[in-house]
């Protein structure tokens, strides 16, 4: 017992302190991407963390992942603007992530180090890409490459349980079959319903899963990206000209189907 805590801790505290770096990449990349920042240096490094509010730098102990938005009770320490919750939960849910892929994959299959870690960077990644995506309806292609790459690296390291041509199979499935959709879409309606950046993720998840997950995985997404377009329509949350971006949706679905084991869930709808 007393081991498995240590194993959980090994893997929960780095994971807490890659979110707390997430939420930089989190809330600098989508404004590297859109401003024209030519005046100051602005990239991950620089200017340092500060608070967006009243723009006092933050100390080594205002960076502490949980503990400090617990300490300052989510407000800022000099001029007690709230923090976003967004940092708090972006830290535990990638803790959590690299928890379950330190503990739970080697149970499942034969697996190392460097497989556990490789699938927590998958994941950590597919996090950041959701929810700037959720915040910012952009994908950037400097997340979803990397996601697509290191899913076809994970697959010729025999990682996924997939072998190269599945991967390279759902990379092209995934990219081809959103692209199609978008093509049709688009000229029955006359809006822009999926964007590049949905292809590149849906790109990504296929070098991770191989084509026929995919069916399960956008039927799940678009099923609860749907529901909470709904609901947020009903309560007037959904601002005008806005849409509810799949990235997030995708991004779950994933998680969801990885959890279950995806030749588990082909089985069950009878894919497989
Ligand atoms: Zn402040």
């Amino acid at each position: 017992m007393s081991h498995s805590w240590a194993l959980a801790l090994c893997w929960f505290l780095p994971g807490l302190a890659v979110g707390s770096f997430l939420n930089v990449v989190i809330h600098r990349l989508p404004r590297m991407l859109t401003l024209d920042i030519a005046a100051q240096p602005y990239n991950l490094a620089r200017p340092g963390s500060h608070c967006p509010h009243c723009q006092t730098p933050l100390t080594l102990w205002h960076n502490v992942p949980l503990l400090s938005f617990l300490w300052l009770r989510g407000r800022c320490a000099s001029c007690h603007a709230p923090i976003s919750w967004r940092y708090p939960l972006v830290e535990a849910g990638n803790a959590l992530i690299w928890m379950a892929c330190g503990m739970l994959l080697p149970m499942s299959q034969p697996t190392s180090l460097a497989a556990a870690l490789a699938w927590a960077f998958g994941g950590s990644l597919l996090l950041t890409l959701a929810v700037i995506d959720w915040e910012t309806t952009l994908l950037p292609d400097s997340l979803t490459q990397p996601l697509l790459w290191l899913g076809l690296g994970v697959a010729e390291m025999g990682w996924s349980g997939l072998s190269v041509s599945s991967a390279l199979w759902g990379a092209m499935v995934g990219y081809s079959s959103f692209a199609l959709i978008a093509f049709v879409f688009e000229r029955v309606t006359g809006q822009e319903g999926l964007g590049a950046g949905d292809f590149k993720l849906l790109a990504a998840l296929g070098a991770w899963l191989g084509p026929l997950p995919l069916i399960p995985l956008v039927f799940l997404a678009a099923s609860a990206g749907a529901g909470v377009g709904l609901v947020l329509r009903a309560r007037g949350q959904l601002r005008e000209g806005r849409y509810v971006p799949f990235g997030p949706f995708l991004a779950l679905a994933a998680m969801l189907l990885v959890a279950c084991g995806p030749s588990e869930v082909l089985h069950w709808i009878g894919l497989a």
